[in-house]
């Protein structure tokens, strides 16, 4: 079998498919397609204002976006390109705000040694707390990481390809075995529907990611997996006994 990855794996695939798109030179050993990523920060900086207003170098300016997921997000990779930038420009000042630029300059520097010297970045994370109930919180939550130019790429990559592919959901007929939580409630069409909380996720090609609960974010990898499937055992087990009792 061939060795075929799906997606670039190092910095300068994962550099093309994010300023001017890539092409694996393999097709694919099933389908016979080349896969392809187009360009992504343009397509995201595009989906910021629903794909229209192509034209014209002008910055983000009065336009109003209509997608802040997509605006939140390329603020998100626009600060930690800047931040990336500034850790191998070290006491420079961007001469330029246009992401893609920041970017290059920062390939060009570390493409010579990718997984050498680690790059430190803010990473934001949207929390919430106490769902659907009274004390509902909201809050962003802010942390350093580290990573090499090589997995920083592979980030910024994901990051957007994950905007434009959410992982599928799948189900799991059980309550999160960490949170007990099993059901939360969306509102749509003025009707209120129960959905599961516990699920599995895949990516665009069906295979499964990971199992993780919406409620209190514990996740489980694939390597997890036998350790979680006897979790729910146990605690389907505990259920039963108490219906006994
Ligand atoms: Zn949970």
């Amino acid at each position: 079998m061939t060795n075929y990855t799906e997606h670039p794996n190092n910095i300068t695939g994962t550099f093309e498919a994010l300023t001017v798109g890539w092409e694996n030179p393999e097709p694919h050993p099933i389908t016979g397609q080349p896969a392809t990523i187009p360009a992504l920060l343009p397509a995201l900086r595009d989906a910021i204002f629903g794909g229209m207003e192509k034209t014209g170098g002008s910055s983000f300016g009065s336009r109003m976006p209509i997608d802040t997921g997509a605006a939140d997000l390329f603020q998100q990779i626009d600060e930690e390109i800047a931040e990336a930038w500034g850790q191998a420009f070290p006491n420079q000042i961007p001469t330029t705000e246009r992401t893609e630029a920041l970017l290059s300059a920062f390939y060009a520097v570390t493409r010579a040694n990718p997984t050498g010297e680690l790059i430190t970045i803010t990473v934001k994370t949207q929390k919430v707390a106490n769902l659907d109930t009274l004390d509902e919180t909201w809050w962003v939550e802010t942390s350093k990481e580290q990573h090499t130019p090589q997995s920083l790429m592979k980030r910024w990559m994901k990051l957007i390809l994950d905007f434009f592919e959410p992982p599928r959901r799948r189900e799991i007929m059980h309550p999160c075995v960490e949170c007990g939580k099993e059901w939360l409630w969306k509102h749509e069409n003025g009707e209120t529907k129960p959905y599961r909380v516990f699920v599995f996720e895949h990516d665009m090609h069906g295979n499964t990611i990971r199992a993780c609960c919406l409620v209190c974010g514990a996740s489980w990898g694939m390597q997890d997996m036998k350790e979680l499937a006897s979790k729910m055992i146990i605690s389907r087990r505990t259920a039963q006994e108490k219906v006994l009792v």
